[in-house]
């Protein structure tokens, strides 16, 4: 083996080591390139220092999405705000920069069904993501669910412990299903410990006067409320359904005459 194969393996073997998987494949390459350009080593070195960067934050950023565990990745760039005009618009791009998260403020969706507030939840955590907060993904009753399991199982403060690792917790669709005493009270403590230590995004049907029902107890409903409230952006995302507005659009095309030549028509 000549000197130049045997610093080729060394080096190659050192780059495995030392974890650098993007300068492993590209050294040679951009060698050439820069040989071409004549690039001095110190720019040699530092286009792929950064490229080893860039890679490392876009994994790190896929990561942190796989493990946000979104029911689905939507973004804002395909919502359509005319079909919800009583959405705060405004707000809603500012908080996509994510400063209510270092400000541990929270965000709250409240309006009928299919109005999009799953889908503007995700559009915000996964932007949260992408500026390299962590976030996860709940669904309420998921995650009621999943506490009163770690409870009977006496895991429930790893579970705790779990959750504050997050920067951001999304808590989707309360309000669907009602909880039990317990379930509530458990509820109540992942808000009460995210007070002042992270955020949480939760979407709602249900406006404030209803919460007591699902809840089951006013008293915890109050003192949930004013924990949640303290700081949290409000966002009202009332309309008509998204989901219906494209079946009745659906619908309308179909029975429309003209989109429908081959139709006979009945003579009276
Ligand atoms: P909600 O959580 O309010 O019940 P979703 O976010 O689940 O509603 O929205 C239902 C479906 O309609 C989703 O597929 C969502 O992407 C889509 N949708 C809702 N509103 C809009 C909108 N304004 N623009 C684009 N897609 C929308
Ligand atoms: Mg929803």
């Amino acid at each position: 083996m000549s000197d130049k194969d045997k610093s080729t393996v060394l080096l190659e073997h050192y780059l495995k080591q030392l974890r650098l998987p993007t300068i492993l494949r590209e050294y040679a390459p951009l060698a050439v390139v820069c040989r071409e350009d004549r690039s001095d080593f110190p720019t040699y070195l530092l286009r792929l220092t950064e490229r080893e960067l860039l890679d490392r934050e876009k994994r790190a950023a896929e990561r942190r999405v796989k493990e946000a565990g979104f029911p689905v990745v939507k973004t804002i760039d395909t919502f359509d705000f005319r079909a919800l005009p009583s959405i705060n618009e405004p707000l809603l791009r500012e908080l996509m920069r994510g400063e209510y998260i270092d400000k541990r403020e929270n965000v709250l969706f409240i309006g009928n069904s299919g109005t999009g507030k799953t889908h503007l939840a995700c559009a915000l955590a996964f932007a949260a993501c992408a500026q390299g907060r962590k976030v996860r993904f709940h669904t309420v009753s998921g995650l009621v669910t999943e506490l009163l399991e770690c409870r009977e199982e006496r895991r429930l403060q790893r579970l705790h412990k779990q959750l504050e690792r997050f920067h951001l917790l999304v808590l989707d669709e309360l309000g669907y299903v009602p909880f039990s005493r317990a379930g509530a009270e458990l509820l109540f403590e992942v808000v009460s410990r995210a007070y002042e230590h992270h955020s949480l995004m939760i979407t709602t049907n249900l406006p404030f006067e209803e919460w007591a029902e699902v809840m089951g107890s006013e008293r915890l409903t109050g003192a949930l409320l004013d924990r949640l409230t303290h700081r949290c952006h409000i966002l009202e995302a009332n309309g008509e359904s998204y989901r219906l507005r494209q079946a009745k659009k659906q619908l309308y095309r179909r029975s429309s005459p003209n989109s429908r030549p081959e139709q006979k028509q009945v003579q009276p």
